[in-house]
Protein backbone atom coordinates (compact mmCIF):
# COMPACT_ATOMS: atom_id res chain seq x y z
CA UNK A 1 0.00 0.00 0.00
CA UNK A 2 1.44 3.50 -0.67
CA UNK A 3 0.24 6.72 -0.84
CA UNK A 4 1.53 9.98 -2.48
CA UNK A 5 0.66 13.80 -1.93
CA UNK A 6 0.69 16.61 -3.95
CA UNK A 7 3.98 18.54 -3.89
CA UNK A 8 7.62 16.56 -3.29
CA UNK A 9 8.67 17.29 0.63
CA UNK A 10 11.82 18.04 -0.54
CA UNK A 11 11.28 20.57 -1.76
CA UNK A 12 8.19 22.04 0.24
CA UNK A 13 8.46 25.38 1.38
CA UNK A 14 7.64 23.75 5.30
CA UNK A 15 10.69 21.64 5.26
CA UNK A 16 13.23 22.45 7.42
CA UNK A 17 16.16 21.38 5.45
CA UNK A 18 17.77 23.09 3.50
CA UNK A 19 16.75 24.25 0.29
CA UNK A 20 19.12 26.32 -2.20
CA UNK A 21 17.01 29.53 -1.73
CA UNK A 22 17.91 29.44 1.70
CA UNK A 23 21.87 30.30 0.36
CA UNK A 24 20.40 33.55 1.63
CA UNK A 25 20.46 32.58 5.30
CA UNK A 26 24.06 33.88 5.89
CA UNK A 27 22.96 37.86 6.35
CA UNK A 28 20.06 36.51 8.48
CA UNK A 29 21.78 34.93 10.71
CA UNK A 30 21.99 37.00 14.34
CA UNK A 31 25.80 37.08 16.00
CA UNK A 32 25.40 37.89 19.30
CA UNK A 33 23.46 36.26 22.06
CA UNK A 34 21.23 39.77 22.61
CA UNK A 35 20.34 39.45 19.27
CA UNK A 36 19.56 35.86 18.95
CA UNK A 37 15.82 35.49 19.54
CA UNK A 38 14.25 33.07 22.37
CA UNK A 39 15.65 29.74 23.73
CA UNK A 40 16.27 32.02 26.66
CA UNK A 41 16.85 29.04 29.20
CA UNK A 42 19.53 27.99 26.85
CA UNK A 43 21.03 31.55 26.45
CA UNK A 44 21.44 31.96 30.24
CA UNK A 45 23.28 28.87 29.98
CA UNK A 46 25.82 29.94 27.56
CA UNK A 47 26.54 32.99 29.21
CA UNK A 48 27.41 31.68 32.35
CA UNK A 49 29.43 29.32 31.02
CA UNK A 50 31.05 31.81 28.10
CA UNK A 51 31.69 34.84 31.29
CA UNK A 52 33.51 31.57 33.30
CA UNK A 53 35.60 30.24 30.32
CA UNK A 54 36.75 33.93 29.62
CA UNK A 55 37.59 34.95 32.86
CA UNK A 56 39.77 32.04 33.08
CA UNK A 57 40.87 32.49 29.73
CA UNK A 58 40.37 28.70 28.82
CA UNK A 59 38.57 26.97 26.43
CA UNK A 60 34.94 26.50 26.77
CA UNK A 61 33.76 23.11 27.74
CA UNK A 62 32.45 21.04 24.88
CA UNK A 63 29.24 21.76 23.33
CA UNK A 64 26.59 19.37 22.41
CA UNK A 65 23.09 21.32 20.67
CA UNK A 66 20.67 19.03 19.80
CA UNK A 67 16.90 19.22 18.47
CA UNK A 68 15.30 19.60 15.11
CA UNK A 69 16.51 20.87 11.93
CA UNK A 70 16.36 24.60 11.14
CA UNK A 71 15.96 25.55 15.11
CA UNK A 72 19.38 27.76 14.70
CA UNK A 73 22.03 25.24 16.13
CA UNK A 74 24.77 26.22 13.61
CA UNK A 75 23.56 29.91 14.05
CA UNK A 76 24.05 29.54 18.12
CA UNK A 77 27.49 27.65 17.16
CA UNK A 78 28.51 30.52 15.35
CA UNK A 79 26.83 33.52 18.00
CA UNK A 80 29.15 31.15 20.92
CA UNK A 81 32.43 31.86 18.38
CA UNK A 82 31.84 35.47 18.06
CA UNK A 83 30.82 35.72 21.96
CA UNK A 84 34.28 34.01 23.04
CA UNK A 85 36.22 36.15 20.36
CA UNK A 86 37.45 32.92 18.91
CA UNK A 87 37.82 31.10 15.27
CA UNK A 88 35.05 28.41 14.46
CA UNK A 89 35.77 25.99 11.78
CA UNK A 90 32.97 23.74 10.49
CA UNK A 91 32.55 20.33 9.46
CA UNK A 92 29.68 17.58 9.15
CA UNK A 93 30.01 14.30 10.38
CA UNK A 94 29.74 12.57 7.29
CA UNK A 95 32.40 14.75 5.56
CA UNK A 96 35.12 13.09 8.22
CA UNK A 97 35.86 10.44 5.80
CA UNK A 98 38.71 8.76 8.01
CA UNK A 99 40.84 9.16 11.07
CA UNK A 100 43.12 11.64 9.32
CA UNK A 101 40.75 13.94 7.58
CA UNK A 102 39.56 14.75 11.63
CA UNK A 103 43.58 14.61 12.29
CA UNK A 104 43.97 17.21 10.25
CA UNK A 105 41.29 19.43 10.97
CA UNK A 106 42.36 19.45 15.06
CA UNK A 107 46.13 19.73 14.26
CA UNK A 108 44.88 23.15 12.28
CA UNK A 109 43.20 24.58 15.25
CA UNK A 110 44.31 27.25 17.49
CA UNK A 111 43.96 27.35 21.55
CA UNK A 112 40.71 28.08 22.33
CA UNK A 113 39.24 27.64 18.32
CA UNK A 114 35.89 26.13 18.43
CA UNK A 115 34.99 22.68 16.13
CA UNK A 116 31.68 23.09 14.95
CA UNK A 117 30.64 19.17 13.73
CA UNK A 118 26.82 19.16 12.28
CA UNK A 119 25.34 15.78 12.38
CA UNK A 120 27.92 14.52 14.98
CA UNK A 121 25.61 11.56 15.27
CA UNK A 122 26.82 10.45 11.80
CA UNK A 123 30.74 10.00 12.65
CA UNK A 124 32.34 6.56 11.83
CA UNK A 125 33.35 4.80 14.52
CA UNK A 126 37.21 4.54 13.93
CA UNK A 127 36.60 8.58 13.29
CA UNK A 128 35.00 8.73 16.95
CA UNK A 129 37.84 6.86 18.12
CA UNK A 130 40.12 9.74 17.61
CA UNK A 131 37.62 11.92 19.12
CA UNK A 132 37.71 10.24 22.37
CA UNK A 133 40.99 11.86 23.51
CA UNK A 134 41.24 15.01 21.70
CA UNK A 135 38.17 16.10 23.47
CA UNK A 136 39.10 14.44 26.44
CA UNK A 137 43.07 15.38 26.90
CA UNK A 138 43.43 17.41 23.85
CA UNK A 139 45.72 14.85 22.15
CA UNK A 140 45.87 12.03 19.50
CA UNK A 141 47.46 8.76 18.25
CA UNK A 142 49.10 8.44 15.67
CA UNK A 143 50.32 5.26 13.99
CA UNK A 144 53.23 5.41 11.97
CA UNK A 145 54.04 2.00 10.34
CA UNK A 146 52.13 -0.79 9.73
CA UNK A 147 52.67 -4.37 11.27
CA UNK A 148 54.39 -5.66 14.25
CA UNK A 149 56.98 -2.54 13.31
CA UNK A 150 53.84 0.22 14.27
CA UNK A 151 54.69 2.52 16.79
CA UNK A 152 52.17 4.77 18.55
CA UNK A 153 52.69 8.78 18.56
CA UNK A 154 50.82 11.29 21.15
CA UNK A 155 50.39 14.75 19.48
CA UNK A 156 49.29 17.38 21.64
CA UNK A 157 46.58 19.35 20.31
CA UNK A 158 45.68 23.36 21.49
CA UNK A 159 43.12 23.26 23.63
CA UNK A 160 39.72 23.82 21.78
CA UNK A 161 36.24 23.47 21.81
CA UNK A 162 33.90 21.22 20.21
CA UNK A 163 30.08 21.85 19.35
CA UNK A 164 28.44 19.14 18.26
CA UNK A 165 25.09 19.30 16.46
CA UNK A 166 22.30 16.60 15.76
CA UNK A 167 18.66 16.24 15.50
CA UNK A 168 19.04 12.97 17.07
CA UNK A 169 20.70 12.50 20.59
CA UNK A 170 19.23 9.59 21.08
CA UNK A 171 21.78 8.06 18.64
CA UNK A 172 25.10 9.53 19.87
CA UNK A 173 26.90 6.37 21.40
CA UNK A 174 27.26 7.07 25.43
CA UNK A 175 31.26 7.80 25.40
CA UNK A 176 30.87 10.34 22.66
CA UNK A 177 28.14 12.06 25.04
CA UNK A 178 29.72 11.63 27.75
CA UNK A 179 32.30 14.26 26.96
CA UNK A 180 30.05 16.76 26.26
CA UNK A 181 30.33 19.06 29.56
CA UNK A 182 27.73 20.87 28.28
CA UNK A 183 24.42 19.80 26.50
CA UNK A 184 21.50 22.19 25.41
CA UNK A 185 18.60 21.39 23.85
CA UNK A 186 16.84 23.52 21.23
CA UNK A 187 13.03 23.92 21.57
CA UNK A 188 10.91 24.85 19.02
CA UNK A 189 9.57 28.93 18.68
CA UNK A 190 6.78 30.21 19.91
CA UNK A 191 4.33 32.41 17.76
CA UNK A 192 5.94 35.17 19.53
CA UNK A 193 9.48 34.72 19.43
CA UNK A 194 8.73 33.88 15.25
CA UNK A 195 7.27 36.92 14.78
CA UNK A 196 10.28 38.87 15.89
CA UNK A 197 12.46 36.69 13.85
CA UNK A 198 10.21 37.63 10.94
CA UNK A 199 10.36 41.71 11.45
CA UNK A 200 14.21 41.38 11.91
CA UNK A 201 14.51 39.60 8.70
CA UNK A 202 12.31 41.92 6.94
CA UNK A 203 14.28 44.64 8.56
CA UNK A 204 17.44 43.00 7.12
CA UNK A 205 16.27 42.25 3.55
CA UNK A 206 13.92 45.55 3.48
CA UNK A 207 10.78 44.15 3.30
CA UNK A 208 7.67 45.69 4.22
CA UNK A 209 5.95 44.40 6.84
CA UNK A 210 3.13 44.99 9.35
CA UNK A 211 2.43 43.28 12.85
CA UNK A 212 0.26 41.23 11.98
CA UNK A 213 1.95 40.64 8.34
CA UNK A 214 4.47 39.35 10.69
CA UNK A 215 1.90 37.26 13.10
CA UNK A 216 0.39 35.20 10.12
CA UNK A 217 3.83 34.32 9.08
CA UNK A 218 5.11 33.17 12.51
CA UNK A 219 1.81 31.09 13.41
CA UNK A 220 2.10 29.22 10.06
CA UNK A 221 5.82 28.19 10.27
CA UNK A 222 6.01 25.59 12.55
CA UNK A 223 8.05 27.04 15.78
CA UNK A 224 11.23 26.97 12.93
CA UNK A 225 12.87 29.88 12.31
CA UNK A 226 14.46 28.84 9.06
CA UNK A 227 10.45 28.29 7.68
CA UNK A 228 9.65 31.63 8.71
CA UNK A 229 12.52 33.53 6.41
CA UNK A 230 11.64 31.39 3.77
CA UNK A 231 7.86 31.99 3.99
CA UNK A 232 8.55 35.60 4.31
CA UNK A 233 10.50 35.15 1.29
CA UNK A 234 8.16 33.53 -0.88
CA UNK A 235 5.26 35.79 0.60
CA UNK A 236 7.16 39.03 -0.69
CA UNK A 237 7.03 37.70 -4.32
CA UNK A 238 3.55 37.32 -3.95
CA UNK A 239 3.35 41.30 -2.54
CA UNK A 240 4.92 42.72 -4.93
CA UNK A 241 2.73 40.86 -7.71
CA UNK A 242 -0.34 40.84 -6.53
CA UNK A 243 -0.14 43.64 -4.34
CA UNK A 244 1.76 46.82 -3.28
CA UNK A 245 4.58 45.03 -2.07
CA UNK A 246 3.58 45.68 1.77
CA UNK A 247 3.27 42.57 3.56
CA UNK A 248 0.09 42.57 5.30
CA UNK A 249 -2.14 39.49 7.10
CA UNK A 250 -4.30 39.54 4.01
CA UNK A 251 -1.24 38.76 1.92
CA UNK A 252 0.39 36.27 3.85
CA UNK A 253 -2.58 34.68 4.48
CA UNK A 254 -3.56 34.62 0.30
CA UNK A 255 0.45 33.53 -0.36
CA UNK A 256 0.51 30.66 2.22
CA UNK A 257 -2.93 29.11 1.68
CA UNK A 258 -2.02 28.88 -2.33
CA UNK A 259 1.46 27.56 -1.19
CA UNK A 260 -1.06 24.72 0.16
CA UNK A 261 0.13 25.78 4.07
CA UNK A 262 -2.98 25.96 6.24
CA UNK A 263 -3.56 27.95 9.64
CA UNK A 264 -1.70 25.87 11.44
CA UNK A 265 1.20 25.71 9.53
CA UNK A 266 0.46 22.47 8.41
CA UNK A 267 0.86 20.74 4.61
CA UNK A 268 -0.10 18.49 2.15
CA UNK A 269 2.12 15.67 4.09
CA UNK A 270 1.20 16.66 7.54
CA UNK A 271 -2.39 15.85 6.78
CA UNK A 272 -1.36 13.37 4.60
CA UNK A 273 0.07 11.83 7.72
CA UNK A 274 -2.73 12.01 10.18
CA UNK A 275 -4.86 11.13 7.27
CA UNK A 276 -3.34 7.67 6.73
CA UNK A 277 -3.10 7.22 10.67
CA UNK A 278 -7.09 7.64 10.80
CA UNK A 279 -7.96 6.19 7.79
CA UNK A 280 -5.52 2.62 7.41
CA UNK A 281 -5.11 2.52 11.59
CA UNK A 282 -8.18 3.97 12.87
CA UNK A 283 -6.38 6.95 14.44
CA UNK A 284 -3.32 4.44 15.76
CA UNK A 285 -1.43 3.31 17.29
CA UNK A 286 1.07 2.71 14.41
CA UNK A 287 4.27 1.80 14.47
CA UNK A 288 7.01 4.25 12.82
CA UNK A 289 8.29 1.97 10.02
CA UNK A 290 4.59 0.92 8.88
CA UNK A 291 3.58 4.07 8.67
CA UNK A 292 6.25 5.35 7.02
CA UNK A 293 5.79 2.25 4.09
CA UNK A 294 2.48 2.97 3.85
CA UNK A 295 3.00 6.98 3.41
CA UNK A 296 6.19 6.29 0.93
CA UNK A 297 8.43 8.43 3.18
CA UNK A 298 11.71 7.25 5.02
CA UNK A 299 11.11 7.55 8.79
CA UNK A 300 13.80 9.42 9.45
CA UNK A 301 12.37 12.20 7.84
CA UNK A 302 8.82 11.90 9.67
CA UNK A 303 10.24 11.23 13.28
CA UNK A 304 12.80 14.42 12.87
CA UNK A 305 10.99 16.57 10.72
CA UNK A 306 6.88 16.08 10.77
CA UNK A 307 6.62 14.72 14.32
CA UNK A 308 8.03 16.73 16.44
CA UNK A 309 5.49 20.26 15.04
CA UNK A 310 2.78 17.56 14.64
CA UNK A 311 3.64 16.69 18.64
CA UNK A 312 4.38 20.10 20.07
CA UNK A 313 0.82 21.30 18.28
CA UNK A 314 -1.48 18.39 20.07
CA UNK A 315 -2.46 16.80 16.91
CA UNK A 316 -0.15 13.35 17.37
CA UNK A 317 1.43 11.20 20.16
CA UNK A 318 3.90 9.11 20.70
CA UNK A 319 3.24 5.70 22.97
CA UNK A 320 5.30 2.91 23.50
CA UNK A 321 2.67 0.96 21.16
CA UNK A 322 3.21 3.60 17.84
CA UNK A 323 1.84 6.65 16.63
CA UNK A 324 -1.68 8.06 17.83
CA UNK A 325 -3.77 11.15 15.81
CA UNK A 326 -5.56 12.76 18.93
CA UNK A 327 -9.13 14.54 18.49
CA UNK A 328 -8.00 17.62 17.72
CA UNK A 329 -6.18 16.19 14.42
CA UNK A 330 -9.95 14.37 13.65
CA UNK A 331 -11.52 18.46 14.06
CA UNK A 332 -8.57 19.81 12.16
CA UNK A 333 -9.60 17.81 9.26
CA UNK A 334 -13.28 18.45 9.53
CA UNK A 335 -13.53 14.67 10.45
CA UNK A 336 -15.92 12.96 12.91
CA UNK A 337 -13.83 11.69 15.97
CA UNK A 338 -14.87 8.30 17.28
CA UNK A 339 -13.44 7.21 20.52
CA UNK A 340 -11.15 4.49 20.53
CA UNK A 341 -12.89 2.46 22.93
CA UNK A 342 -16.21 3.04 20.63
CA UNK A 343 -14.38 1.87 17.70
CA UNK A 344 -13.42 -1.36 19.50
CA UNK A 345 -16.88 -2.06 20.56
P1 LIG B 1 20.18 24.44 12.30
O1 LIG B 1 21.69 24.46 12.32
O2 LIG B 1 19.59 24.12 13.63
O3 LIG B 1 19.61 23.57 11.20
P2 LIG B 1 20.47 27.22 11.50
O4 LIG B 1 21.38 27.69 12.57
O5 LIG B 1 21.06 26.99 10.14
O6 LIG B 1 19.66 25.93 11.97
O7 LIG B 1 19.28 28.30 11.41
C1 LIG B 1 18.47 28.47 10.27
C2 LIG B 1 18.17 29.94 10.03
O8 LIG B 1 17.24 30.38 11.01
C3 LIG B 1 19.39 30.85 10.14
O9 LIG B 1 19.76 31.35 8.90
C4 LIG B 1 18.96 32.03 10.99
O10 LIG B 1 18.80 33.17 10.17
C5 LIG B 1 17.61 31.66 11.52
N1 LIG B 1 17.64 31.58 12.99
C6 LIG B 1 17.84 30.46 13.71
N2 LIG B 1 17.75 30.71 15.03
C7 LIG B 1 17.48 32.02 15.14
C8 LIG B 1 17.24 32.88 16.28
N3 LIG B 1 17.26 32.41 17.52
N4 LIG B 1 17.01 34.18 16.05
C9 LIG B 1 16.96 34.65 14.77
N5 LIG B 1 17.16 33.89 13.67
C10 LIG B 1 17.41 32.59 13.85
Amino acid sequence: MSISFSGAPEDNITTSRILPEDNAEGSLRPRTLSEYIGQEKVKENLRVFIEAAKLREEALDHVLLHGPPGLGKTTLAAVIANEMGVNMRITSGPAIEKAGDLAALLTNLQENDILFVDEIHRLNRAVEEVLYPAMEDYAIDIIIGKGPSANSIRLDLPKFTLIGATTRSGQLTAPLRDRFGVVLRLELYTTEELQQIVTRSAGILGIEIDREGAWEIASRSRGTPRIANRMLRRVRDFAQVRADGVITREVADYALTTLEVDHMGLDALDRGMLRSIIEYYNGGPVGLETLAATMNEESITLEDVYEPYLIQQGFLTRTPRGRCVTRRAYEHLGLDYLGQQQLEL
